[in-house]
């Protein structure tokens, strides 16, 4: 007499548990996220931001031309400063925070204008159609070192670049004094199929001693803008919506 390998209810009884148990996981990670987003007020803001009318809306915007006191750059362009340095919120992650800061605009692409955080050289690679970077030959806050200003995403989906004339593609080595118009914000995201809200992306980049920038999306080749700018920007120092503060810097 052969003894059957597993009764047809024993089977059952264990595709049941199984189920039980990834039940109990997902509900278990979603509630995770829900207590993590719920004490986590940058969450609020983008909710905000994206649900709310624009009277709400308008409460997030920080509108800064001049500089901070202290602080030696200017805020390169005004809206919704929602994604801070260090902010480990997708598509980024805690090995790979975000490199620099977003400010994203309240109206369409191609509206709202961007300038120079400093004076400086501003170069734009062939290839870019959204994207400046700007030599600073002397980092004011650690002289003798040179650092890179990053502007991304001035141009629209499809890539029309909202840059000025007197940048473009090729562009080595413009000079270029604080305050100067660099171009608009837009939402290009290369050949993403991710949809981004209409934005600059702005950070700082260290040189590679080669007279060169290093990978401007690599989190360790960048610095903290707040001490730039005069303002409390780091993920870890959030504050309800950023503005001069005497000490901008925090200990992450
Ligand atoms: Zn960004």
């Amino acid at each position: 007499m052969t003894r059957p390998s597993a009764s047809p209810t024993r089977a059952r009884r264990l595709l049941r548990l199984l189920l039980l148990l990834a039940l109990v996981g997902v509900g278990g990670y979603l509630a995770l996220r829900l207590a993590g987003d719920a004490a986590d007020p940058q969450s609020d803001r983008f909710r905000q931001w994206w649900q709310g009318d624009d009277e709400q809306r308008q409460a997030l915007i920080t509108i800064q031309r001049e500089r901070c006191d202290g602080a030696p750059f200017v805020l390169p362009a005004d809206g919704f400063i929602g994604l801070l340095y260090g902010d480990p919120r997708g598509p980024y992650s805690a090995a790979a925070p975000h490199q620099g800061i977003d400010i994203f605009s309240p109206g369409e692409v191609g509206i709202t204008p961007v300038y120079a955080a400093t004076d400086g050289y501003i170069t734009r690679e062939a290839s870019w159609r959204s994207a400046l970077i700007q030599r600073v030959p002397d980092d004011p806050l650690q002289p003798g070192r040179t650092i890179w200003l990053y502007y991304a995403h001035m141009a629209d989906r499809d890539g029309n670049s909202f840059i000025e004339p007197a940048f473009p593609p090729g562009a080595t080595e413009v000079f270029v004094p604080q305050g100067t118009l660099l171009g608009y914000t837009g939402d290009y995201n290369g050949d993403s199929l991710r949809d981004i809200w209409v934005h600059l992306h702005f950070s700082i980049v260290l040189d590679d001693g080669r007279g060169s920038y290093t990978n401007e999306l690599e989190f360790a080749n960048t610095v903290d803008p707040s001490p730039y700018l005069g303002m409390s920007l780091h993920h870890a120092c959030a504050t309800d919506v950023p503005a001069c503060t005497p000490d901008p810097t925090c200990t992450p």
